[in-house]
């Protein structure tokens, strides 16, 4: 065991997903892991002020679920004993796409789970708690990143606790799990290096978020409902799931300006005006179990660090600190955790190598290139709304009516609904999409259109 160690100390900064995943990439190969985290840690699946998200629909995708059970081998279980709601792909959840209300409704096979973000969270915490070597550090606010007077070097952090006394955590490896990567950005700043590259995607996307006792009279023929607008006139859409408690959660919002109000009546009315009456009809009776929260998201932001030339030894970014996506396609937490399931990886393949962490980062940047590929490409298709800001890619229409194509032979043949849903739950990448059999048919039935 001793000989597979490559340091004797890793921080983690912040204690979200990416932050709870690395540490659980880590344990095996550090002495000791240390998780600082700001908040207090509510041993119940209730809200905390440094995951303000939190309080909106968090949809795990199957990669992500199955990333999580690599990293913690019977995660499922665990989230079914917490009481999450089991899903089968295709069939418990009403997609209604225009053209579609509903998407034809199959079992594809498989089954995921739907649960509120403090469960998955608190699922997650615990199993990380469970590693003997593994420290979480609550109440403890990280100031600084610290590094050798030449820069080159990370050596550890600097953290505040909530009486404002200030420690130093030294540390072979800090990972920034911290959300922003602003105390990454800060140490780069200070050791006079340029800051990464970044592509944004501006979306001025306006979330609410509302929780109802499911009724006893709701419909059998769904658990969950999808609801998306007609692009590019419509922005709004809702996605209701079920959560453990008998509850649903429901989220909707629209664009540019178009959000929804934060009182009850007025979430009501802005259902009510949604493509199509479901979500509508399914809460305006049911109870309301909490206030509204609402929630602006102004922007898919991608942080470049693999075109950075040099980056001190001993320093990770992960999770939101390197990519955060539009989250209508809750992609964020899956990719979290595929990035430690990576990350795992090149601690074992690296762990021969001369000096592990030096190699660590750039291999990381270089690598995650691949898992980013897809779901950043699902968040590019933004550009379907004329007033989404940035770089619209060169061949988007074509894109645009592709896919309209593709989702006319998903409703028509299970293997393509399959393989769809496969690239939505980033089992499979995009790139899938280009097999010459597949485009030939969506090109038939692009001729047809
Ligand atoms: C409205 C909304 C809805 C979303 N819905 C989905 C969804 O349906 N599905 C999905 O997969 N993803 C969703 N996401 C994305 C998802 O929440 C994140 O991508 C995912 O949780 C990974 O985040 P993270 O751990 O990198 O950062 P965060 O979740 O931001 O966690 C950062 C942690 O670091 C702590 N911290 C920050 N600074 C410091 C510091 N200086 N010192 C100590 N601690 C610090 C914070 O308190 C926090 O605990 C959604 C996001 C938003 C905004």
């Amino acid at each position: 065991m001793t000989s597979t160690l490559i340091g004797k100390q890793a921080v983690v900064i912040g204690a979200g997903m990416a932050g709870l995943t690395a540490a659980g990439a880590l344990a095996s190969r550090f002495d000791h892991v240390v998780v600082v985290e700001r908040d207090t840690l509510p041993s119940e699946p209730t809200y905390r002020s440094g995951t303000p998200q939190a309080r909106h629909v968090h949809g795990l995708l199957l990669s992500g679920q199955r990333a999580l059970s690599e990293l913690f081998p019977g995660f499922e279980q665990d989230l079914a004993r917490a009481g999450a709601v089991p899903l089968r792909a295709g069939l418990d959840v009403r997609v209604e796409r225009p053209g579609y209300d509903p998407f034809p409704q199959r079992d594809l096979g498989w089954s995921g789970y739907a649960a509120s973000r403090p469960t998955i969270e608190r699922t997650v915490r615990r199993r990380v708690e469970s590693h003997a070597n593994t420290t979480l550090r609550q109440r403890s606010r990280v100031t600084e990143v610290l590094a050798s007077p030449d820069g080159t070097v990370v050596t550890g952090v600097r953290c505040e606790n909530d009486s404002g006394a200030s420690e130093t955590i030294m540390a072979d490896l800090v990972v920034d799990a911290s959300g922003r990567g602003a105390l990454t950005l800060a140490l780069l700043q200070s050791i006079g290096r340029p800051p990464p590259e970044e592509t944004t995607i501006g979306i001025d996307l306006g979330y609410a978020t509302c929780i109802f006792a499911v009724p006893d009279d709701a419909s059998t023929d769904w658990k969950g409902v999808m609801t998306f607008g007609q692009a590019p006139g419509d922005s709004r859409g809702g996605l209701m799931l079920p959560l453990e408690g008998n509850r649903w959660m429901a989220t909707i919002g629209g664009r540019h300006g178009d959000v929804p109000p934060g009182d009850a009546e007025g979430f009501l009315n802005y259902a009510r005006a949604l493509r199509t009456p479901t979500i509508y009809n399914a809460i305006r009776h049911a109870k309301r179990l909490d206030k509204i929260a609402r929630y602006g998201f102004p922007e898919s932001v991608r942080l470049h660090f693999e075109r950075l030339d040099v980056f001190p030894r001993g320093l990770l970014p992960i999770g939101d600190a390197i990519c955060r996506f539009n989250p209508v396609y809750g992609q964020g937490m899956s990719v979290a955790a595929l990035e430690a399931c990576l990350l795992k990886r090149l601690l074992e393949r690296l762990g021969d190598a001369p000096d592990p962490i030096a190699e660590l980062a750039p291999t990381f940047f270089a690598e995650m290139q691949a898992l980013i590929e897809t779901p950043w490409s699902v968040a590019a298709l933004d550009f379907a709304f004329p007033e989404t800001r940035g770089q619209r890619p060169a061949d988007f229409e074509i894109t645009l009516k592709f896919g309209i194509a593709l989702t006319r032979l998903a409703a028509e043949d299970p293997a393509i609904h399959r393989l769809t849903l496969e690239v939505q739950h980033l089992l499979k990448p995009r790139s899938v999409y280009r097999d010459p059999t597949l485009v030939q048919r969506v090109f038939a039935k692009m001729a047809e259109a």
